[in-house]
């Protein structure tokens, strides 16, 4: 057995833990900020509460970015850090605001487009990219401690991970409390997000016995809690299980990478404006029949870890939680007709798709869509 792991992120848990961000912007000597969140945390007042907790720290606000954020947002984000002469950023938010602060760093201490490293082959330069400190309020992609960034470029046509470990924030602070004013339909899709994350971390050809313990331990906490958390958004206890299931999934998926479900899950939402999570674990129980046996039976040992008979048990309960938290289950649901199968086959042919251990073209594609159709 060989594997490599490395996680230089400093992680704090906790209801309050964001009170300790004065003191460690001072003893980092971080004095200028920018603190980037989407429109909504911008208004709700979550972003004034924490910009307070800075000390005066905060020079600049940018929340001009959309679901799933794109190439644009990233440029116009790191022209904003540029311009308050930014010595660190605050991402407080989903994963679009956590993944554009990322990218935004690693590009503010130059003049280049991130397309030149999205789609444009340059390599980022780890010297050059502005402390981040990241503050989830999804539960979620576990984006506070991945390299990842995954970016839509409109003009492209694409939505694709970028990865590098200069994209990894410094810091990440994860208060429970934050993820308490989503709603049962956020809730739901980022919180199925967490379950692909783990379990195509699980199954990934790459996976490792770090991540596979973290990501079982995930899955587990996400069929407790899940549906708890979505009946009651003030359930203190599911709110915190969950974003403890968002954090070990994110390290679950980091070094092994996301397999079918993700690379089906672009073209969804890219082209088709499926929310994330929704389009991700629209095909997890389809993969999880399909992968049941691989590797000598693995994804058996893993389902009753999460206490099913097998994975096929697993895979039943996926499906019967997909259509409890009210996610679309067929493609005609979604708005995608039996014409648009091949097309949205070909979208699916993303690199993730070979890191899924039964291996599938883009005939087998076609094939599941039609039986997800
Ligand atoms: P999101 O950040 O797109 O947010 C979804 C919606 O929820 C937004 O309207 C936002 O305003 C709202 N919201 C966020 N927090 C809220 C709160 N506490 N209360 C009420 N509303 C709230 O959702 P997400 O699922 O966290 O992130 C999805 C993005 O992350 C996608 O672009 C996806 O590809 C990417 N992603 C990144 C990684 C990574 O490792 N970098 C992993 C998985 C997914």
């Amino acid at each position: 057995m060989d594997f490599n792991f490395t996680l230089p992120v400093n992680i704090r848990f906790g209801a309050g833990c964001t009170g300790g961000l004065e003191g460690y912007l001072q003893a980092q000597e971080l004095e200028r900020g920018v603190l980037v969140c989407d429109g909504f945390l911008a208004k709700n007042g979550a972003a004034d509460e924490i910009a307070a907790k800075c000390g005066g720290r905060i020079k600049a606000v940018f929340s001009d970015l959309v679901p799933n954020p794109t190439v644009k947002n990233v440029d116009e984000c790191a022209a904003v850090m540029r311009y308050a002469g930014a010595d660190f950023a605050l991402a407080l938010g989903g994963g679009s605001t956590i993944d554009c602060a990322k990218a935004a760093c690693a590009v503010a201490g130059g003049q280049e487009s991130i397309r030149d490293y999205h789609s444009g082959g340059k390599t980022l330069c780890a010297e050059k990219v502005l402390p981040l400190i990241a503050v989830p309020t999804t539960a979620g992609t576990g984006s506070e401690v991945t390299f990842v960034s995954v970016l839509t470029d409109e003009e492209k046509g694409l939505k694709a991970p970028l990865s590098n470990p200069a994209l990894l924030p410094k810091l990440a602070l994860l208060d429970p409390h934050l993820t308490y004013s989503m709603p049962p339909a956020v809730t739901a899709s980022t919180g199925l997000d967490v379950l692909c994350h783990a379990i195509e971390g699980f199954w990934s050809i790459n996976h490792q016995p770090l991540c596979d313990a973290a990501a079982l331990d995930a899955a587990k906490r996400v069929f407790s809690y899940l549906p708890r958390a979505y009946e009651n958004g003030g359930d203190e206890q599911a709110r915190e299980q969950m974003l403890l299931a968002s954090l070990e999934a994110g390290i679950a998926f980091s070094f092994p990478k996301t397999t079918g479900c993700h690379a089906c899950s672009f073209p969804l939402t890219n082209r088709w404006h499926i929310p994330h999570g929704e389009a991700c674990v629209f095909t997890l129980d389809y993969f999880t029949r399909l992968n049941a046996e691989c590797e000598g039976g693995r994804l058996h040992d893993f389902a009753r870890g999460c206490g099913f008979a097998d994975a096929f048990a697993m895979a039943g309960e996926i499906a019967r939680l997909k259509k409890a938290l009210g996610m679309r289950c067929t493609l005609r649901e979604m708005g995608i007709s039996e014409a648009d199968i091949p097309e949205l086959a070909q979208l699916s042919l993303h690199p993730n798709m070979k890191n899924t251990p039964v291996a599938m073209g883009a005939a087998e594609i076609e094939k599941m869509y039609r039986e997800l159709l």
